[in-house]
Order: C-alpha cells, then structure tokens, then sequence
C-alpha cells in the first residue's frame, strides 16, 4: 500500500495529501499490537497510557486534519487597504518543500509520527529521525513508514546523534524538532547555515501552584496522574510544586493517597502493578537516584517514594520536601518521576520567582479564586497555561502547543502544525489600481498629488 506521492517543489494537491494521511492512518491501526509491544520494551509503557498518550494523539491529528484540511488550503482574502485600492489580495499556503522531524525518546511514537501529519498536511515531503533511546520504536517507525510511503516522500533516518547532525548539513526546507532545550541550541545553529526555518519544541521546568482556594483532592489527582504518566518523563509534566503554607499539609496528604490510588500503596505494589513506566536508560536512572540523594543529603525530606531498582529501571513516585534551591533538583528540568514541594506565603514572590527563570514550557494553576488565577496567567509568561487540569492543553486540537523562549520556537497541532509546514505567500494581483499616478516624471500635478496623497495616508 506504499503510497509514492511526488515530492515535487509544487507539493501534494488536496487529493494526495488526504491519500497520504489515510494511509498513515491505516498504517498505524494495522500495527497496534507492534507498537504497544515497543514501547513496552523501551519503557514499560502500560498499555492504556499507549493508546492514550501515544496512538490516540497521531489518529486525532489525522481525523481532525481530514476534516479541516480544504478550508487550511484555501487561499484566504486579505482585506483590502487605501494604499493598495485597485487590487486583489490573498494568502495562500504552499508547501515549503522536504522537511526534516528529528524526535526524542520520550514519547517515540507520537511524536515522530505527529509532526509527520502536519508535514504531509501542508503537502510536503518528509525525512523523519526518531531517537535511538527508544530502538524499539525507532524500528518500529522505520518499517511503518517504509511499507506505507515511497522513500523518496517519506523516509525515516535511524540512527544517533551523528545522524541527526549529517541530516541537518542538509538543505531541508523546514526542520521540526522535538527535545531539550541545550540540543534545540545546537539545532537551530546548524539550520541556520542553510536559513532553514525551525519549529522547536523543547521542554524545561514547568511550575505547578496550589493556591489556598484549591479543591485539593482533585488537584493532587491531577498533579500525580500528570507527574507519574510515563514515569514523569513528559515535557508538560509538572516539574515541581509551590503550594501555599495553608493548604500544605492537607495537600500533601491527598498526593500520597492518590498516588497509593494510581500506582499501589507500596514500592512492590508499584513495582508489580501494570500501570507505572520504567526510566528510558541506565543513565538517567543514575541521574535522577543522584538527584533524589544529593537533595536528601542537604537536608530535603523524602514525604514519598525513593525506592529504586536499578536492574529494572524502576523508580517509585516520590515526593519530596524541603529541597534546597540550589539543588540540581531545582536547577534543571527533572524528567523523571521526582516531585519537589514548595510552600509558600506570598503569591507574588511565587511569580518573581517563575518570572526569574526560564520562560515554561506548561504552568499550571489550582485554584477557585478568579483574580488569583487572572494575576498568575497576566503576570507570568508560559508556552501554556492549563487551570485546575494538567497535560491535557496538549490534547486539544484548537489550540497551538508550543513552548516560548527557552521552551521552544513556533507551535504544532491542528492548523498551527499545517501552518508550520506552509509557507504563507502573499499573492496581489493588479485589477484597477491607478499606479501611473505615482511613477516618474515627478512634476507639477503628479507630484502635488503624491505629497497629498503620503501626507493623508502615512499619518
Ligand atoms: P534530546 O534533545 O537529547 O534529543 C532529541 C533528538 O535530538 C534525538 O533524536 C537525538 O538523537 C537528537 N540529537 C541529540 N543530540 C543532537 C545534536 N547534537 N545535534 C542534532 N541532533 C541531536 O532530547 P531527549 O532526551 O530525547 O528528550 C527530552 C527532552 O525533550 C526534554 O527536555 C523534554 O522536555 C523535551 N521534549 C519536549 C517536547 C515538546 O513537545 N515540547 C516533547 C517531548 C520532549
């Protein structure tokens, strides 16, 4: 069923690019089971959080393209303007040409395949390079594609790091990226010697806040399920917790329980039950038991979990307090399932304290009270905003989701991932625009009318 559509300068037309996206569509269906097993493999992903977090996000994009896709394609009208009386004008979106998705391990099936649907959307041509973190997936990827595109539409690239820098030597027309923000640096280098344009979606610390007005057994549900899903490993993960003074206690009560409610009551439970991912490698496993130990060491107070298995890569969903603020856990983006909790007085020290680093990938707000939510969202600056629900905002195919600053370049999903992979060209056509009223000689009435003319329309 491999669908060789052209990859010409002109891109797909309506047709092969609604082919190509039901082709992957089908693709994908026909290997559930192939893909639950991998990325089982890679990271003991339970099966449910599979279809949720990683099948279920590439068809949506598909069903909602399809669905939308004419009206993207559709050349629009610009409004007209005195300056340009006389003439025509509209936007219409062209394919940029080959795009190149470079994604991490994290979630290796999505967000592979997700970009791909808005690469193919926009009508271009795609080389996709999965991470080799996840080698299961990366393969899996590989013979998807292969049997469902011509290699020269699309084509995935496996491999590592050296790939992935040989690939962006390479003209591509766009480059969609996926991962961290030091290699998004690197990234965009390398692309800027062609001046290809980028999409980077990166990641960070993203702040969650619990504010006195929090209904906060809901809140510590949806802190934990957001936190915990795939092992804390998610760019949108709440990555620690600020949580007013008054509320702590309670609040961290409601955590434990939701926690022994998801996951088990015990590390064994934990460790036994199907519901809770694995660390993706040896190495991060090491990185993230190092961090838990070195806040520990300087006094942070372990309020849940800590247990580890090296031999497994298993590390049970753990709370912590009392972290030092120059701890690594405070420094860098954790990316594992390592919560630090800290109280607080005063909302507006909370705010300085967001607004002092690195703009966010997520910020999430649990509260009731409409001006302390309205302050956070007007005074901080984040790639996203989710109130009173966490990760969900990725969900949602009307918005964009993208990050912003050190979070990333540029959004993806529904329309915005069509926009990403489009170029938007101008067109103006001429129909009765009185244009020899401004072209030399300059003299007498032409001139007189012209100044007029620049002083009523420049004011
Ligand atoms: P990473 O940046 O290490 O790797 C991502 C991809 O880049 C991989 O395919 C890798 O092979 C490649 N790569 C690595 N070094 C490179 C280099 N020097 N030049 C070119 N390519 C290179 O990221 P990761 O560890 O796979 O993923 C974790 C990070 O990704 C976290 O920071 C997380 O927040 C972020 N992330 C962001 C999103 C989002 O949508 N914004 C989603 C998932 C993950």
């Amino acid at each position: 069923m491999a669908d060789g559509a052209p990859a010409r300068r002109a891109g797909l037309d309506y047709a092969r690019r609604v082919t190509a996206l039901k082709t992957l569509s089908a693709a994908i269906r026909k290997s559930e089971a192939e893909i639950i097993a991998a990325l089982a493999e890679d990271l003991g992903k339970p099966e449910p959080e599979v279809r949720l977090t990683e099948i279920m996000p590439v068809q949506a994009e598909i069903a909602h393209t399809l669905k939308h896709l004419k009206r993207w394609m559709r050349p629009k009208r610009a409004r007209g303007t005195l300056i340009a009386f006389g003439t025509r004008a509209r936007i219409r979106p062209e394919p940029k040409g080959t795009a190149l998705i470079v994604s991490p391990w994290n979630y290796p099936f999505g967000l592979a395949l997700g970009p791909l649907v808005s690469a193919l959307a926009a009508g271009n041509a795609a080389i996709i390079k999965p991470s080799e973190l996840a080698p299961a997936t990366s393969a899996l990827v590989a013979r998807l594609v292969s049997e469902a595109f011509a290699p020269d539409f699309v084509w995935v690239a496996e491999g590592g790091v050296g790939v992935a820098q040989a690939l962006m030597d390479l003209p591509f027309d766009h480059l969609f990226f996926t991962g961290s923000p030091e290699v998004g640096r690197k990234v965009m280098a390398a692309a800027a010697r062609h001046l290809t344009p980028v999409t980077l979606e990166l990641g960070g610390k993203s702040p969650v806040i619990v504010g006195e007005g929090a209904d906060l057994k809901a809140a510590a549900r949806a802190i934990a399920w957001g936190k915990f899903a795939n092992a804390g490993q998610t760019c949108i993960a709440p990555d620690h917790v600020y949580v007013a003074r008054g509320v702590e206690k309670r609040f961290v009560a409601e955590l434990k329980a939701a926690i022994a409610k998801m996951y088990g009551r015990t590390p064994e439970a934990q460790a036994a039950g199907r519901d809770y991912a694995r660390i993706v490698s040896g190495r991060h496993f090491v990185r993230l038991t190092g961090m838990i130990d070195e806040a520990c060491a300087a006094g942070a107070e372990l309020v849940a979990g800590g247990e580890s298995d090296r031999a497994t890569r298993f590390l049970a969903p753990t709370v912590l307090r009392n972290v030092n603020p120059g701890a690594a856990l405070m420094r860098e983006e954790i990316f594992g399932p390592v919560l630090p909790l800290v109280p607080f007085d005063d909302l507006d020290g909370v705010i300085a304290r967001i607004n002092a680093g690195p703009k966010p990938l997520a910020l999430y707000v649990f509260d009731k009270d409409r001006a302390r939510i309205e302050a956070i969202c007007a005074q901080t600056s984040s790639g996203g905003v989710g109130i009173n629900v966490t990760l969900a905002h990725y969900m949602h195919l009307n918005l964009p989701f993208g990050g912003i600053g050190n979070s990333g370049i540029g959004a993806a999903h529904g329309e915005w991932g069509f926009r990403a992979f489009s170029h938007e060209k101008p067109v103006l056509e001429n129909r009765f625009a009185p244009l020899g009223g401004f072209m030399p000689p300059y003299r007498g009435m032409k001139a007189r009318r012209i100044r007029l003319m620049a002083r009523i329309l420049g004011r």
